[in-house]
């Protein structure tokens, strides 16, 4: 289950990973001096010689108690008294739910979201026409129905208040804020030509993001773009993103009109004269990260006709692909689809006439260069592809990658999105792992790489040192991969680690004088506290989208005004 989570969301491998731990040894000297690792650099500096492991920093006793370990750690677990959660996305909600079956009735769970509104993709990424994926929303309601539960919705941290204060604040802090970042692709003409845009971009957009789609440069580029007649997309990546974004494009806006989408993406699209959507790939069907059931889905569209070259799935059956495939049912099924699609003459011939929309899959293809239109020199008019052979990297059994011929083929494209992943950013005073993007923790505890001391061995330069009272949890502690329900195996992780570490007396002890994150926000000064979305707010908002959704006949009408949704929950 959890391998099939990862693989469905799995992207492209990114190009551009930076070796550079810099970050995290300056976070290590930042941390050393700060009070809540007190504790720790005393720790340290009483056995300088040693450089303290994770397991001896995790597991010695902290107190002589006869009690069980579990038992030691369930009523020290209900010794918490607050706790914060970064994020208010799936990972933030399931660790919620799962600490306060922990905790005592006097603690409170406290969710802070840089948006008014919570759940994260599940508002914002999850695409309109899949309803039933969005109700987990209603799971994560109950979880906000515990009365030991807040929500602080428009608090940005690290700009409206900083983790010192929320370390100053509560025993535990969490982080579960997501990835907020695109993978980039490195090419030329990728960051300047217009056109050329992330699909987190354009999730964002039709999501109502109030970022992306209060944008009005953004939504009169798409209008533009779109409603060329003949207008071609192209899409960069091959994850369940990828498909989503083709099959939001390929649709007729008829079909997409009861869905939640945003009316300001709907009526863009009810202009569309796209024709073609490329849904491009650097390695074969075999390796492809979407998923059958977002496959057959594309396939089915009204309007739209799926096609793949021929030739290119046979050079993805290379004897190392076939080989895979007969290991996996999943895989071969997908495979088997893929080669099941109609190549485009095929598709042209058996309906002449149709004036339909054509989503071809491409693969073995790597993109090399953005090119300008001519007739528009500042938008892209066509994208450089180099065709690609499989190899296995390092020999037999390695990983198979894809690696260029030399062949350079030029796609007209009018719009391109590039869909090869998002990335977690740092976050001021939280150790940032800046070549894998995550949070670096080890069972969602937060680490610092220790520097080695003078003359140590190479094993002890691998030492590491926990943050005490930081965890994380989600995409910024595994990386964007995974479906909802992955977040809830790595939720229970990182809530028994939470549990474990109380139970060992390892949580630091606040040291703020306030009462309520609404009194530490006042006391900082950078947030008008009567712009603090709770709980009880949200729901207004909720109340009212439904509302003007029920007249549109959609199950909601995303306001895409942040300051509209203040309005609207503070009144
Ligand atoms: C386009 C797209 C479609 C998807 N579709 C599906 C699907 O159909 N089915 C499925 O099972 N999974 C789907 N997923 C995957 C699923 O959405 C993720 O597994 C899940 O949302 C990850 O949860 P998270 O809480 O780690 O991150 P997020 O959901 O991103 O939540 C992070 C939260 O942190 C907040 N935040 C960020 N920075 C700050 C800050 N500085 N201060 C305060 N708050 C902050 C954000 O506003 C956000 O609310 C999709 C993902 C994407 C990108």
């Amino acid at each position: 289950m959890v391998l099939k989570a990862h693989v469905s969301f799995l992207l492209f491998t990114p190009t551009n990973h930076r070796r550079d731990n810099s970050v995290s040894r300056s976070m290590y000297a930042l941390l050393r001096r700060g009070s809540a690792c007190r504790k720790l650099a005393l720790s340290l500096s009483s056995s300088r010689s040693s450089v303290p492991t994770a397991a001896t920093l995790w597991h010695q006793p902290a107190c002589f108690s006869t009690a069980s370990p579990a038992a030691r750690s369930a009523s020290a677990a209900a010794s918490i008294r607050r706790v914060g959660i970064v994020g208010a996305g799936p990972s933030g909600f399931y660790v919620a739910k799962y600490l306060l079956k922990e905790l005592g009735p006097s603690a409170t769970v406290e969710m802070i979201d840089c948006l008014p509104t919570p759940f994260g993709l599940v508002r914002t990424g999850v695409a309109p026409d899949h309803p039933e994926v969005k109700s987990v929303q209603n799971d994560f309601g109950k979880v906000a129905e515990d009365p030991r539960f807040r929500f602080f919705g428009n608090v940005r941290v690290g700009q409206d208040v900083g983790m010192a204060e929320l370390r100053g604040f509560y025993d535990v802090v969490v982080l579960a804020y997501g990835a907020s970042e695109d993978r980039t692709l490195g090419i030329p003409g990728e960051d300047t030509l217009e056109g050329v845009i992330g699909a987190r971009t354009f999730v964002n957009w039709y999501n109502g993001h109030p970022e992306y789609a209060q944008d009005e440069k953004l939504t009169t580029m798409l209008r533009d773009i779109l409603a060329q007649p003949g207008a071609q997309a192209a899409v960069l990546g091959q994850g369940n993103v990828a498909l989503d974004c083709a099959r939001v494009l390929a649709k007729q806006p008829a079909d997409l009109a009861s869905s939640d989408i945003c009316e300001h993406a709907l009526e863009v699209l009810r202009q569309s004269h796209l024709t073609t959507m490329s849904v491009i790939g650097r390695r074969g069907h075999g390796q492809a990260a979407f998923t059958i059931k977002e496959l057959r889905e594309l396939s089915r569209i009204a309007g739209a006709t799926l096609v793949v070259p021929p030739e290119e799935v046979a050079q993805g059956l290379t004897p190392f692909t076939i080989a895979e495939l007969a290991q996996s049912r999943p895989r071969k099924r997908l495979a088997d689809l893929v080669e099941s699609l109609p190549a485009p003459s095929a598709a042209a011939a058996a309906a002449p006439a149709a004036a339909g929309r054509t989503v071809a899959l491409r693969f073995l293809l790597i993109p090399k260069a953005l090119l300008p239109d001519p007739a528009r020199p500042h938008r892209v008019g066509a994208i450089v592809l180099e065709r690609a052979r499989l190899q296995q990297e390092g020999g037999e059994g390695g990983r198979v990658v894809a690696v260029g011929t030399g062949e350079m083929i030029e796609m007209p494209c009018n719009l391109v999105l590039r869909s090869i992943g998002y990335k977690s950013q740092p976050l001021e005073g939280v150790p940032f792992d800046n070549r894998k993007a995550v949070v670096p923790n080890r069972q969602g505890r937060v680490f610092v790489d220790a520097p080695a001391a003078p003359g140590a061995l190479a094993a002890a330069a691998a030492a590491v040192e926990v943050v005490p009272g930081m965890y994380c949890t989600g995409w910024v502690k595994r990386g964007p991969t995974g479906i909802i329900n992955t977040n809830i195996y790595d939720a229970r992780e990182t809530v028994a680690s939470i549990v474990e570490d109380a139970g060992h007396g390892k949580l630091p002890t606040p040291s703020s004088s306030s009462s309520s994150l609404l009194d530490v926000l006042a006391k900082v000064g950078r947030k008008k506290v009567e712009e603090v979305v709770t709980w009880e707010g949200y729901r207004k908002i909720d109340a009212y989208e439904c509302e003007v959704g029920a007249t549109r006949g959609k199950p909601r009408e995303k306001v895409i005004d942040a300051q509209e949704l203040v309005r609207i929950a503070t009144k």
